[in-house]
């Protein structure tokens, strides 16, 4: 489980989060949900190790992980950015994760051609990231992500650049496969629908605060504010 206390992020005089608290459950599909601004990517880089927090504490699993770096969380992460190795073709980057876990390479070449395939890739899987569309790059993210088969998985909005198509399949395929490995994922996105039909539970944030955390239905039945019922589009 995650825990996270009292969490603050300021720039200088900006505060980009404020007093935050979530908790999430091992094996949960948390969302979290909100305007650009609203300090998700902020939120999730921290939770990764990426960004340091101002104040507060993140916890996982009772080990309190705020001052531990990135590279020994052993989350997977989708960059908002993509943030793929250019010098390295479409596969490789894919099976780095593994490379880097020293998986010998007969392991590493069946499981990178299964997230390749999973992600619709593996027809481009010696080119060079630069070769790809923005859609395409984003799949390559998404599958160097998953690869590892992570307990943890961070992603900020994965599927962004994705037509309606591609979009609602991969939601679909990462269920799935989060449901099948009982991995815990904390997903960014600002698009409501897959928000409600991707999770456990979702966390609405709005300038810098987490305005509610519930179950889906929840949202809907019990909005805690006018904020949350207007996002909604329904009042009670
Ligand atoms: P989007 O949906 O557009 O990706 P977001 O919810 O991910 O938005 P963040 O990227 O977390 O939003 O940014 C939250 C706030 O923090 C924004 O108002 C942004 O301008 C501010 N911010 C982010 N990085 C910095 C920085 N380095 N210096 C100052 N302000 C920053
Ligand atoms: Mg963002």
């Amino acid at each position: 489980s995650i825990r996270i206390r009292n969490a603050r992020k300021s720039y200088g005089t900006t505060t980009v989060l404020e007093h935050l608290d979530l908790d999430i459950e091992a094996g949960e599909f948390v969302t979290l949900l909100g305007p650009s601004g609203s300090g998700k990517s902020t939120l999730l880089n921290a939770i990764a190790g990426l960004e340091n927090l101002t104040g507060g504490t993140i916890e996982v699993d009772g080990r309190d992980l705020t001052h531990v770096p990135a590279h020994r969380r052993g989350f997977g992460m989708v960059f908002q950015s993509y943030a793929l190795f250019p010098h390295l073709t479409v596969a490789e980057n894919v099976g780095y994760p593994l490379r880097i876990r020293h998986l010998n390479t007969r392991n590493r070449r069946a499981r990178v051609e299964k997230y390749l395939q999973l992600v619709a890739l593996d027809h481009v899987a010696d080119r060079l990231p630069s070769q790809l569309s923005g859609g395409q790059q984003q799949r390559v993210s998404l599958a160097r992500a998953m690869v590892f088969e992570p307990r943890v998985l961070l992603m900020d909005e994965p599927l962004g650049a994705l037509d309606r198509n591609l979009r609602q399949a991969l939601q679909f395929e990462i269920r799935k496969l989060q449901l099948e490995a009982g991995s815990t994922v904390i997903y960014v996105t600002h698009d409501h629908d897959e928000a409600l039909s991707m999770s456990d539970k979702v966390a609405l944030l709005n300038g810098g605060r987490i305005v509610q955390v519930a179950a889906p239905p929840e949202l809907y039945r019990n909005p805690r504010n006018a904020y949350v019922a207007a996002a909604f589009g329904e009042t009670s």
